[in-house]
């Protein structure tokens, strides 16, 4: 709870040090001029000189503002995209055949690692793909209120048409209010037909560019890396429509993507940055844990130093596992990133506390 030191105290009321103590004696509490009181005595020892006390509600800090940037700060960042469909219809192979394409035989023996999430450059602008399916990836963070996705690619089987979980993903994009973007994939088959799959989307509000409406459908093949390119060029085109920007020069802000725990490196985190540049040796808050990151990788696996808009970057260095859909924030020391962790963490636990006493007695009402 609150407190206030004795000499505080006798110096807001207008009253001598000496007076204060000895109502405080009269009370029962021994106290010098430097002691701590706690609220309640504060408030009876002012009643004593007629004074009434209002105990400030200092809540513990919980909720880190997002400090808006200043127009004139904001530079262009490449787009987030995000891969949803339905099952077998081709998301995995797809990311996989973008980041084939794009992985040049010197770079690192041409593995890339896994982290949730790469990079890749067309023609010298770059496109950030979130590698978590993308359902998963809606409903995490939408839980929590972060927007990370700029791009929805909607990937449909030329086979099999619109499916369940095609409408499922439409629907998801359309709620997050996120361009789409349709991959139109396995045209290799003998019995593909991308033009049955355009009626089928037109039945859900995407009208194909061609037919007159606004959603963009690219044929690929993930099998035979036919289309990708093109893809890759639409992708570019939606993105810098939507005029994508970002002030790199502040504490950075984003999203976890994935984290795990590690046996050797310990709590190891896969961030996006959605603003500002994250440094090695900086301090944040991510959910409930805190840190200061040791040592950042790419998706390369390569050790980097700093990591501005729409960077995926693995994180060495927080106090424990954070959940994925977490907001980070970079903040000023190590006191702050912990003291924010600690309180949102007993905030958590009193949640929790409320939900157990209410659950027993509801229980409690039942059986009356
Ligand atoms: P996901 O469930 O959406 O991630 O789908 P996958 O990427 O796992 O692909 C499901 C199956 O379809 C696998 O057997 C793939 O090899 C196959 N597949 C994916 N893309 C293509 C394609 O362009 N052409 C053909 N013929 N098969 C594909
Ligand atoms: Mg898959």
């Amino acid at each position: 709870g609150e407190t206030v030191v004795v000499q505080d105290l006798a110096q807001k009321m207008g009253k001598k040090v000496s007076e204060v103590i000895k109502q405080l004696m009269n009370l029962g509490v021994l106290a010098t001029i430097n002691q701590e009181i706690d609220a309640e005595t504060a408030t009876l020892v002012a009643a004593e000189f007629g004074i009434e006390v209002k105990v400030k509600d200092t809540k513990p800090v919980t909720e880190l503002e997002d400090i808006p940037d200043d127009p004139e700060l904001l530079k262009e960042r490449p787009p987030v995209v995000t891969v949803m469909g339905h099952v077998d219809h081709g998301k995995t192979s797809l990311l996989d055949a973008i980041r084939q394409t794009n992985v040049t035989a010197t770079e690192a023996g041409g593995i890339t690692q896994h982290i949730g999430a790469y990079q890749v450059d067309v023609d010298g602008k770059k496109i950030t793909f979130l590698d978590t399916p993308g359902h998963e990836a809606f409903t995490a963070m939408r839980a929590r209120g972060a927007q990370i996705t700029d791009i929805a690619v909607l990937v449909v089987a030329a086979d099999d048409g619109v499916m369940p979980q095609t409408v499922e993903a439409i629907n998801h994009a359309k709620a997050a209010n996120v361009p789409i973007i349709v991959a139109i994939n396995k045209i290799d088959k003998p019995n593909a037909n991308p033009e049955r799959v355009k009626q089928e989307l037109t039945e859900h509000g995407l009208i194909p560019e061609e037919w007159g409406g606004d959603t963009i459908c690219v044929n690929v093949s993930a099998l035979k890396r036919e289309g990708i390119d093109n893809l890759l060029e639409m992708i570019l085109l939606v993105a810098e429509m939507a005029e994508l920007k970002a002030n790199p020069d502040r504490p950075a802000r984003g999203v976890v993507i994935e984290a795990e725990l590690d046996k050797g490196r310990g709590p190891v985190a896969t961030m996006l940055v959605q603003k500002g540049t994250l440094k090695v040796g900086d301090y944040l808050v991510a959910g409930l844990t805190h840190g200061r990151v040791r040592a950042m990788m790419d998706h390369r696996g390569q050790r980097i130093k700093k990591a501005g808009p729409s960077v995926p970057v693995e994180v060495l260095g927080m106090s424990d596992v954070p959940e994925p859909g977490d907001i980070f924030q970079v903040v000023e020391d190590e006191k702050l990133a912990r003291q924010i962790a600690e309180n949102r963490k007993a905030e958590k636990r009193e949640e929790e506390l409320h939900k157990t006493a209410r659950a027993s007695l509801d229980e409690l009402m039942k059986q009356m």
